[in-house]
């Protein structure tokens, strides 16, 4: 599943042959993905201009000459290819296989300055929608979300008030879209162990008891930050690795700490310890029993 760094990466490759430039010709190829599409879904893209592409969370957000937003969300397994003159180019840093499968190619936009951009996803858990500009704040899918790990908004005063009191994990609070956006199982557990604080932690734990921030709610943000803007940085450096070999990206390598790395010696400078693997709510948490305190 594509994580906030992979989806700002795949915003920044779309940006260049999106922004500015008009839907001349959408071809919906089936009626629905995650949900159904909405039936006036070409009607109300064709001959539009893309005037900015923005991302909340996980979702990208195309605001429209029309006045609406266009929300497009990746799902599991959905990705974006580019054609533009000779080269195809496939914006992002995927952690998962991407599909070559022309049968899963469900949306193409044909952008009035010649590029064509084709959303593909064999397992059909994205989405795509158009909501009127206006009645954005409303929208179910973007709502509850709390604020952007990146935004100024988010800050150890923020966070701590949030995880005031509560008696749940930091992994389960930091994995909990309310508490902050965009966050996933991959950097929820890259973060903390950058903070060198335990995934088993009550979230609680980094604010004191009037719910101002202590010591580890500053380490836990600044770490959450750092490890974000190296993925997009990582990312990046991707695309523009594109741009000069002007072939395929191939699967990006990404540079874990300890996601996906039981067994393996702790990257924490000094530290002898193993990155151990432990299921919370579900989900493997990786992490090392030893600095993670
Ligand atoms: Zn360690």
């Amino acid at each position: 599943m594509p994580e906030l760094p992979e989806v700002e990466t795949v915003r920044r490759g779309l940006q260049p042959v999106m922004e500015g430039a008009r839907f001349a010709k959408v071809e919906a190829r089936r009626s629905d993905l995650r949900w159904p599409l909405p039936k006036d879904f070409v009607a109300r893209l064709q001959g539009k201009t893309v005037d900015g592409l923005g991302r909340r969370a996980k979702y990208l957000l195309a605001d429209l000459s029309s006045g609406d937003v266009l929300l497009m969300h990746l799902g599991m397994s959905g990705s974006f290819r580019v054609l533009k003159g000779s080269g195809e180019k496939t914006p992002g840093n995927y952690h998962h296989e991407r599909s070559q499968q022309l049968a899963h190619d469900h949306i193409v936009f044909h952008m009035g300055n010649g590029a064509v951009v084709t959303f593909n996803d064999p397992r059909r858990f994205g989405s795509m929608k158009i909501v009127p500009r206006a009645k954005l704040d409303q929208e179910p899918l973007l709502r509850a979300l709390g604020p952007e790990p990146l935004g100024n908004e988010f800050d150890a005063a923020m966070l701590a008030r949030a995880c005031h009191g509560k008696k749940t994990s930091l992994k389960s609070a930091l994995s909990d879209q309310r508490i902050v956006a965009g966050l996933g199982n991959i950097y929820v557990c890259e973060a903390l162990h950058r903070a060198l604080l335990s995934p088993k932690r009550w979230a609680s734990t980094i604010a004191n008891r009037s719910g101002a921030p202590n010591e580890r709610a500053e380490r836990l943000v600044d770490a959450i930050k750092a490890v974000l803007k190296d993925a997009i940085e990582a990312g990046g450096s991707s695309l523009r690795d594109h741009r000069r070999t002007d072939g395929e990206i191939g699967l990006f390598q990404h540079n874990f700490r300890v996601y996906d790395r039981e067994g393996q010696p702790c990257p924490t400078r000094g530290c002898s310890g193993t990155v151990k693997r432990i299921v919370q709510g579900g989900r493997s948490t990786f992490f090392c029993p030893v600095c993670q305190k």
